[in-house]
């Protein structure tokens, strides 16, 4: 025993000697490394651990040893959620509007009262077909009957619009306006997630409350420029003739989706828009006729000679 432990003294001891002797030999080499690194220094450099402590001044930081992946598409970071928002621009608050003026481009904007009900899912698929969009004035408590509709209506890319809870025509104290505007506002946002400045007063009637409610809550009230009369059912064709032959850009067309059966409203929109379409019109929804206008406005201004 005593011997082998003296002969692995010895051995030990030539060791320490040797590395000693190599340190002086180089003394830069780096203290963490290997006796294997000495001899194939481009083997030591892949041996550093990539987040390891290597001097500085004598190595590069290593290649990644995993290959690249290939280039990923940038994940889009999701957009701070922020409700949508149906408002005309600001000059158009508290106003009341028949029709928008806009003379450098033809468009026209249909709107539909009285939903959501299962008849606004065929207007949705006429205007589906033909690519357009329109505005729905919606009653509250068809709203609370109908959410999945509403949702579908704003999804598609339409605007929608409040239209009081019980289409009253009677005058109405502040109290009831508030209470049938203000619900009617809480059922567009919980079921579209959108909130609304436009605002149609039932049968078109501006002096029973409601419309002064709207106003002084910053809605655009919005009236209309072509009135086929639908609600009543004529034929198609008639519902048709009526407003192609009134056709104008920045027209505004009273249309409903409620009240009843509406086949007649659905036939005439479907011949309605391809017919507008060869045309020229484009077909926009409320909020962007009044912003057509004011950018056509603007323009004007900048054009004017200073
Ligand atoms: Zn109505």
């Amino acid at each position: 025993m005593k011997t082998k432990f003296t002969k692995k003294s010895c051995i030990k001891t030539a060791i320490v000697i040797g590395s000693i002797s190599l340190s002086l030999l180089f003394p830069d080499r780096p203290k963490s490394l290997n006796s294997n690194s000495l001899a194939e220094p481009s083997k030591r450099i892949a041996q550093i651990p990539p987040f390891g402590n290597p001097p500085p001044h004598l190595l590069k930081p290593p290649k990644p040893q995993i290959q690249p992946s290939p280039a990923a598409t940038p994940t889009p970071q999701p957009a701070a959620a922020q409700p949508l928002v149906f408002a005309p621009p600001t000059q158009f608050r508290s106003q009341i509007v028949y029709k928008a003026s806009i003379s450098d481009s033809k468009v026209i904007a249909l709107t539909f009262d009285d939903g959501p009900t299962a008849e606004t899912l065929k207007i949705l698929a006429v205007l589906q077909k033909h690519n357009a969009v329109a505005t729905f004035f919606c009653l509250g408590a068809n709203l609370r009957e109908n959410p999945e509709i509403a949702k579908q209506v704003v999804k598609a890319g339409n605007a929608i619009g409040n239209h009081t809870w019980h289409h009253f025509y009677h005058n109405v104290t502040e109290k009831t306006a508030s209470d049938e505007i203000d619900n009617t506002g809480v059922h567009i946002y919980r079921s579209t997630g959108a909130k609304s400045l436009l605002f149609r007063p039932p049968g078109g009637r501006l002096n029973n409350g409601f419309a002064d409610y709207a106003k002084k809550k910053n809605y655009v009230v919005v009236m209309w420029s072509i009135d086929p009369k639908d609600f009543s059912q004529p034929p198609a064709a008639a519902i048709a003739r009526s407003v192609l032959s009134q056709a104008t850009s920045g027209a505004i067309v009273l249309l409903h989706d409620g009240g009843g059966d509406r086949q007649q409203t659905v036939e005439a929109v479907s011949a309605i828009i391809p017919k507008l379409k060869q045309q020229g019109y484009r077909f926009v929804t409320v909020p962007q006729l009044l912003q057509m206008q004011a950018d056509q406005k603007q323009q004007n201004g900048d054009r004017k000679p200073k």
